[in-house]
């Protein structure tokens, strides 16, 4: 199972391609994929990503998607519905023993036909720890059933996707988890926004996937962009994000897109061909930022604080314009990479001097983006997320 960084891919798997398709001299050289997440609604239709995978042995799983079938909601989203594992009726206490085994085998089968490197639970959200709980042990004792007698035997990743209330109380998922025969715990909280989150909520938060690390097994945390750096500081094995979202998810205001879109057109590649609302992952102040602010960096003053040695910025600060995506799937393997290669002791020492590095950056560009009078976006999570490793670590020595 893969460990670090791992990307997930969607509908913007394109920059996958293009990051591990690119002449050598270009972009390939130096990108080391450790891992890689796939949307099942895109798995299905047998994209010839999962092939540029397999050869370049990198390890993928595919997420089944199925936080969506717990309401009738995925019915409004086509992709969805045509998932060949799709209930008739959404899962929930009600399902009877037959249909969930149904639905846990089409998606494990799907998994299997692709050759995925470990199979990924269908889990259901976890809005609380009675029969929510109940319900996503049903599924996974049905796929520890299945694994090994219908499709061939490989390690079996469970999904946790706690809401907000729930992450206050690991005790019963740690417990439930510790008592089944699976191999990784996959944490992906109903809704985050580790850049938005305080301090006291980011410690709840690694409460809970360090309870259910002290089970015995390895976690893996979904959605959590640059935050998944202070995570592996910290000791967790391995983090996920996307190349455009990766900072926030909302599984509920997902939902209502997708119904939103319904009437309008395709979900698909390039929602906004203009571009308006592409995003750039700066590493110096590990978040993303807009076009207006890129176009304020993009100055003398400024271009040297943000530049990078990535292959994907050799054209010069102004690539990263263009290549946005590339530029965000270099920059976090890189990082994280870099990070693993630190004895794990110094890991939250090194990462937090270049988040109180990052906190000067950011009042240079705060500065500069009030006086050309563009939005400043706020950067407080340096601050944050450097006094959460601080804390943490302190904490630890003197337990
Ligand atoms: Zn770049």
């Amino acid at each position: 199972m893969s460990v670090g960084r791992i990307v997930r891919v969607g509908p913007d798997h394109r920059a996958v391609e293009h990051g591990l398709a690119l002449p050598r001299s270009f972009f390939h050289e130096d990108l080391n994929l450790t891992g890689a997440v796939v949307d099942a609604t895109f798995v299905v239709s047998k994209p010839p990503l999962l092939d540029v995978l397999r050869d370049r042995r990198v390890p993928f799983v595919v997420d089944p998607e199925s936080l969506r079938f717990a309401s009738d909601a995925y019915r409004d989203v086509q992709r969805l519905a045509a998932l060949p594992y799709a209930p008739e009726h959404p899962i929930d206490a009600s399902t009877s023993a037959d249909d969930l085994r149904h639905f846990v085998l089409g998606a494990l089968e799907l998994q299997h036909q692709v050759s995925a490197s470990a199979y990924v639970v269908p889990a259901v959200p976890l809005e609380n720890n009675g029969d929510d709980l109940t319900l996503n042990r049903r599924l996974v004792r049905a796929a520890c059933d299945i694994v090994g007698v219908d499709v061939d035997r490989r390690p079996v990743i469970v999904p946790v996707a706690p809401a907000t209330r729930v992450l206050d109380d690991p005790t019963p998922i740690a417990r439930m988890v510790s008592d089944l025969p699976v191999d990784q715990v996959h944490v992906q909280p109903l809704r985050f926004r580790p850049t938005e989150l305080s301090v006291g909520s980011l410690q709840r938060y690694c409460d809970y996937l360090f309870a259910i690390r002290s089970a015995g097994l390895s976690v893996s945390a979904g959605r959590v962009g640059a935050f998944g750096l202070v995570l592996l500081a910290l000791g967790i094995d391995a983090f996920d994000s996307g190349l455009t979202t990766a900072e926030a998810f909302d599984l509920n205001s997902s939902i209502r897109a997708a119904k939103r879109r319904r009437h309008d057109k395709a979900e698909g590649e390039e929602s906004d061909p203009g571009g308006r609302r592409r995003r750039y992952y700066l590493t110096q102040l590990k978040t993303t930022v807009m076009q207006p602010v890129m176009g304020v960096i993009d100055r003398p003053a400024l271009r040297h604080r943000f530049t990078t040695s990535l292959p994907c910025c050799a054209a010069g600060f102004g690539s990263h314009v263009e290549h946005g995506r590339e530029h965000c799937l270099f920059a976090r393997s890189s990082e994280a990479a870099e990070l693993l290669g630190t004895t794990p002791k110094f890991r939250p020492v090194v990462l937090a001097q270049q988040l109180a590095e990052g906190r000067d950056h950011a009042a240079v560009l705060s500065r500069a983006l009030n006086k050309a009078k563009v939005v400043t976006p706020s950067f407080e999570h340096l601050e944050r997320w450097r006094r959460l490793l601080l804390d943490r670590t302190t904490r630890a020595k003197a337990a």
